[in-house]
């Protein structure tokens, strides 16, 4: 992928999403796969038994195909897939480990996007624009291994703030401090630190 491609990606993904760009960009991707699937894929046995015998998808990415699907394909892929995990429940056969095809999807991309940013890692354009978002944990844990110094104080610095309101909680519980009132945004800092840590699944 060229500098220029990898860039407009990055700006669109931060302009589609309030959160982390990167997980933004990862859901994309996951997001046109399952649109694919529920164009065309329904109509392509050997796919749908592909999907089957892995399980379907995990339960985040069903409700995504659910929510962007028309009802025939929601209700064929589910078909084929609780039918299947019934009869195998039926028949006392253990569950086969799942597999999820549009997590793998997320996989991928977050391995070209890792291998993108390793590229770039001197380049100004990349570092202004992963500072002009936020990233959630597992994407500053990734990239910030590659990133000059200067760019991961700054991308870790924004957070300081949070744990500050974090550590603010804990002293206006301690029984000497409990006259003072909690903030908003103290408040919310509980909220905000589980959105850090990133999607689930
Ligand atoms: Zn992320
Ligand atoms: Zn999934």
């Amino acid at each position: 992928m060229t500098p220029e491609a990898f860039w407009h990606q990055l700006r669109v993904a931060r302009e589609r999403d309030a959160g982390c760009s990167l997980c933004g960009l990862e859901r994309y991707q996951a997001r046109r796969y399952l649109e694919g699937i529920s164009n065309d894929g329904v109509n392509d046995p050997p796919l749908r038994d592909r999907l089957v015998r892995q399980g379907g998808y995990c339960v985040r990415h069903s409700r995504e195909f659910v929510a962007l699907a028309l009802l025939l394909p929601s209700a064929i892929l589910l078909e084929d897939v609780v039918g299947y995990r019934l009869r195998h429940a039926r028949q006392g056969v253990r569950a086969n480990k799942r597999h999820c095809a549009a997590c793998e999807v997320e996989h991928k991309a977050r391995t070209a996007i890792a291998k993108s940013i390793r590229r770039h890692r001197h380049e100004a354009a990349l570092h202004e624009l992963l500072l002009a978002g936020t990233l959630c944990l597992p994407h500053l844990e990734l990239v910030c291994p590659d990133l000059p110094e200067l760019v991961r104080k700054k991308l870790i610095d924004a957070h300081q703030e949070l744990l500050n309101d974090l550590a603010e909680v804990i002293r206006k519980h301690d029984y000497r401090f409990t006259h003072e009132p909690i903030s908003a945004a103290e408040s919310a800092s509980v909220k905000a630190a589980l959105a850090l840590l990133g999607r689930d699944g």
